[in-house]
């Protein structure tokens, strides 16, 4: 922040200390960063997922459903309150390509307006449901302001539904810079998130959204960002 370096005393002291971020995000080109994300949401696990978050200093990505934030708009709050990033999941969690263009549109800003409502800006980012897209919906998206963020690495946490093998395999997908897939809807992978946190910080890991994962570079509406293995 601008106050940094400001030589102060006594009450100002006190106040610039106040100014200063509790907690600045890493800079991933110099720590090893990667990127935990949760689609689906917002559920009945979330709050649990947000709590331990806090309490660990972690920050998350969260590709948020439409119609589950007009359920659950004070967990959405939440989020933002608390340094999370929220994406766009669409409004129904419909696969995108086989729908018309104007459905698309309306999958996407429907569910804009709906975080922007809670959150008071739309997201900038977008996950197409199951993962399904091509340059048409790519090209949709970029129309309603949003790029395109896929995964390094996706967990299946909603097929596994056991905590040892979610723990596992999100291990085993972890690398630097990575982008992990899973669902705050799977009880499983909230449950045995704290051992996950531990394990990742233990191997050097900083847990941050996906945009300090870009270390600055701002991705463009109608860009996708990793590219799918
Ligand atoms: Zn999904």
């Amino acid at each position: 922040m601008a106050f940094r370096g400001v030589v102060v005393t006594g009450m100002t002291a006190a106040v610039v200390l106040m100014a200063l971020p509790a907690q600045a995000a890493p800079t991933c080109a110099k720590v090893k960063c990667i990127a935990l994300t949760f689609d689906d949401g917002p559920g009945t696990e979330t709050g649990a997922l947000l709590s331990l978050f806090r309490k660990e200093r972690v920050k998350a990505t969260f590709f948020l459903v439409g119609k589950h934030v007009e359920r659950r708009p004070a967990l959405v709050k939440r989020m933002a309150r608390e340094g999370h990033e929220i994406g766009n999941h669409s409004w129904s969690h419909a696969s995108l390509p086989t729908l018309f263009d104007e459905q698309v549109t309306q999958e996407l800003l429907t569910t804009q307006e709906a975080i922007a409502s809670v959150t008071g800006r739309p997201p900038r980012l977008f996950r197409p449901p199951y993962g399904h897209t091509d340059d048409r919906v790519l090209g949709l998206a970029k129309d309603a302001g949003l790029a395109q963020v896929l995964w390094s690495g996706t967990t299946l946490d909603w097929k596994l539904r056991d905590q040892k093998k979610i723990k596992a395999v999100i291990l085993k997908l972890a690398r630097r810079d990575g982008v992990i897939l899973m669902h705050d809807t799977v009880p499983q992978t909230v449950q045995v998130m704290p051992e996950v946190i531990e394990e990742l910080k233990k191997r050097g890991y900083h847990l941050v959204t996906v945009s300090t994962l870009l270390k600055g570079r701002r991705l463009a509406a109608g860009e996708s960002y990793p590219a799918a293995p």
